[in-house]
């Protein structure tokens, strides 16, 4: 479904992306791995076109996307959900879902976002600051859902959250795969990322460095938590 090919990205003079290929199919769920500064996020917000000093291809169901605007890139499936989670405060759930425009016809009518997210539905009328981090998370996901998006960008979706929390962003994200959504997702969170992913791509210093299957992501889970130094 996504193929990136040679890619890199700078800040200026700065190369913060280094060559990176990767590729993600239909229906997987797959991390990106790495210490703060590896170049993760510069790499999520390169692929939804939001950083443009670039070189190399992005391809989406074999078409070349690399120069399309984000709007474009929304439009053909890919949804962001940046670190900060982007819940407006002073709306309601309900609002914060209804905010982006529907510009597919995969769109989601609300009443199955909260069919799906019945957390949501009880607190439909709830102002964005009375959620937790968890729920904001989820606000977060459901949006882009709701949006028609069948490609998931999601930046460390269980940053500051209490294990708990975690656990319950892992059921989101295994129940978001079981409806034939992609996500690819920037996890620092070693043990959450063998609880839902398929594939890990691990990245130092803007480059991928090792990629592992699931299975040998889980055999050195170990080294790995020593390696990120969380
Ligand atoms: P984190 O988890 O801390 O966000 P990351 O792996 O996502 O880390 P990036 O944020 O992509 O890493 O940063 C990669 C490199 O690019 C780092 O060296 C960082 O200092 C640099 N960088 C990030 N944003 C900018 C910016 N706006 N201007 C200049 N350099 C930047």
């Amino acid at each position: 479904m996504l193929e990136v090919r040679n890619l890199s990205a700078w800040y200026g003079e700065a190369q913060a992306v280094v060559d990176v290929s990767i590729d993600v199919a239909e229906g997987e769920v797959v991390t990106l791995v790495g210490r703060n500064g590896a170049g993760k996020t510069t790499l999520l917000r390169t692929l939804i076109g939001l950083h443009r000093h670039v070189s190399g291809t992005v391809s989406l169901d074999g078409a070349d996307i690399t120069r399309l605007p984000t709007h474009r890139r929304a439009r053909l499936g890919m949804g962001w959900v940046q670190d900060d989670r982007g819940i407006y405060a002073s709306l309601s759930v309900e609002e914060n879902l209804l905010l982006p425009p529907v510009v597919s016809d995969r769109a989601w009518p609300l009443a199955r976002v909260y069919e799906t997210f019945p957390v949501l539905a009880d607190r439909r009328r709830a102002a964005g600051t009375t959620l937790s981090g968890g729920e904001q998370q989820m606000l977060a996901i459901a949006r882009v859902l709701r949006t028609g998006s069948r490609l998931l960008l999601l930046d460390e979706p269980t940053e500051g959250l209490a294990p708990v929390i975690v656990a319950a962003i892992g059921d989101i994200v295994r129940e978001v795969k079981a409806i034939g959504v992609t996500v690819l997702l920037i996890e620092q969170n070693v043990k959450f990322a063998a609880t839902v992913a398929d594939r890990h791509y691990l990245l130092s210093q803007g480059r991928v460095v090792e990629h592992l299957d699931n299975a040998q992501f889980t055999a050195r889970e170990h080294e790995l938590l020593e390696h990120l130094g969380v």
